[in-house]
């Protein structure tokens, strides 16, 4: 029997995960791929627990380049990782994964706020949790938002689904062809060679909390799968190695 290395773990998806070719909206084929991939970790008895960005709706830095006031436009991209939460929420709950969201800004007609004991209370119950509204605090990003829940729920490791990378690279492997992907790192090495995986803010969370961090691609479907068993893909980041 096919069994998990891990206990519970948070999923880190970016916005442009849910989306298709253009990284534009919602693509039902796309969405549906993923709870059916969350379906079959859950199967396997694993805590899952997502964070879900905005960027295929609104990203608040373009905002602010817009001229926004920065604070404005960032609310207005952790309002986008709720939309994105309720059509994950309704995906996986078709496919009869029970699934609750939880916003870090209130709305209480339309999701749970965030209770860091109540949240842990659904995983323990197998409940899939969904983490909207980042962090509820404009000048962050979903990917410290993914770091600091995997800290406070406990989390066994960081997933962290890419739909255009199957890892971290030295460069980039779009522009670079001798571009080689490493298969694994350690956090210092992510801050001090810049690499481009996640916010300087999200590393220095996950390193100071030892969390690890798998960076792996979802394009294919079952590879949350190979991922929560132990497969050899991505690139995994730990503390100092
Ligand atoms: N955001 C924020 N605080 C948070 C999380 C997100 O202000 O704690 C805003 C920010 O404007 C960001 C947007 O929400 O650009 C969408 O999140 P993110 O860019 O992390 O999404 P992703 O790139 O993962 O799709």
């Amino acid at each position: 029997m096919t069994t998990a290395n891990y206990r519970r773990i948070v999923l880190k998806l970016s916005g442009e995960a849910l989306s298709g070719e253009d990284g534009y909206g919602i693509e039902p084929s796309i969405i549906q791929s993923v709870a059916r991939q969350v379906k079959d970790i859950a199967e396997l008895g694993v805590e899952v627990a997502i964070v879900v960005g905005g960027g295929n709706i609104w990203r608040g830095k373009v905002g602010s380049e817009m001229g926004m006031d920065r604070a404005n436009a960032d609310y207005m991209g952790m309002l986008a990782t709720v939309m994105n939460s309720l059509a994950l929420q309704d995906s996986m709950e078709n496919q009869g994964i029970p699934t609750r969201v939880q916003t870090s800004i209130e709305m209480r007609q339309v999701a749970e706020p965030y209770i860091r004991r109540k949240a842990i209370r659904h995983l323990e119950k197998k409940r899939v949790v969904i983490f909207a509204a980042g962090t509820g605090n404009p000048y962050f990003s979903t990917d410290t938002t993914a770091a600091l829940r995997a800290a406070e729920v406990e989390a066994d490791v960081i997933l962290m689904a890419k739909n255009n990378v199957d890892g971290v690279y030295t460069s980039d492997p779009k522009v670079d062809k001798y571009a080689t992907k490493y298969d694994q790192l350690s956090y210092m090495e992510i801050l001090n060679e810049g690499l481009g995986v996640m916010d300087s803010t999200a590393s220095s969370l996950c390193m100071d909390n030892n969390i690890p961090l798998l960076v792996f691609s979802i394009s294919e479907e079952g590879n949350i799968k190979k991922a929560v068993v132990g497969e050899n893909i991505g690139t995994i980041i730990r503390g100092n190695q």
